[in-house]
């Protein structure tokens, strides 16, 4: 089930193992419960209820992917860790998001014969993003809609554009957003970046 994958990246992001790695070990994280040592297979909950590292009677937080346990046992991330890791990336993995591997003028969902209906430029900045149009799609109805990371959409406008379309996200938090372009002759997804 690839829970391997998201363990690694959990690492890669700044996560120890939920274990602190020794025996009632510190993982720094403040809301996962203190644990006694790794977990292997699939325990059933509560696992090692008040144990005596002090977790409480919920036991140990063994569905976590920083444990050792099968795949399909392994569930959530705590909000503890997910802070750590939206840090992580913000900071020493920050040159992750302004990588040019998929390029908005690209996109990444673009096919190759609606690259030439438009054109994004700019597409790191503040919120303020400006898409050329080609003249054969002057003033004919486009859907524009933006999704932010987890899919949620943030903007959304149905009209005909003259020549160019001007987008403002500037009161949406940093972060990577998805210009969606849906018109008669294509469909086209492209990745932006809002900073502060
Ligand atoms: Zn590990």
């Amino acid at each position: 089930m690839a829970r391997t994958t998201v363990h690694e990246i959990g690492h890669w992001l700044g996560l120890r193992h939920i274990w602190g790695d020794a025996i009632c070990g510190d993982d720094r994280i403040a809301d996962t419960p203190p644990q006694l040592d790794k977990n292997f297979g699939c325990p059933s909950f509560p696992h090692r209820p008040n144990n005596t590292c002090g977790s409480d009677a919920n036991g140990e937080m063994y569905m976590n992917y920083m444990d050792y346990v099968d795949d399909g046992c392994m569930t959530s991330f705590s909000k503890g860790q997910v802070k750590v890791m939206q840090e992580v990336m913000n900071t020493e993995r920050f040159e992750l998001s302004r990588s040019d591997k998929c390029d908005a003028s690209v996109g990444i969902n673009t096919p190759e014969n609606s690259k030439k209906y438009f054109h994004i430029i700019n597409n790191i900045n503040e919120g303020n993003y400006n898409i050329n149009l080609s003249p054969e799609i002057y003033n004919t109805p486009m859907l524009v809609y933006i999704t932010d990371i987890r899919g949620k959409v943030v903007y959304n406008k149905n009209e005909s554009y003259s020549t160019a379309i001007n987008i403002d996200i500037s009161n949406e938090s940093e972060g990577m957003y998805f210009i969606h372009l849906k018109h008669k002759n294509f469909e086209a997804t492209s990745k932006v970046m809002k900073t502060n």
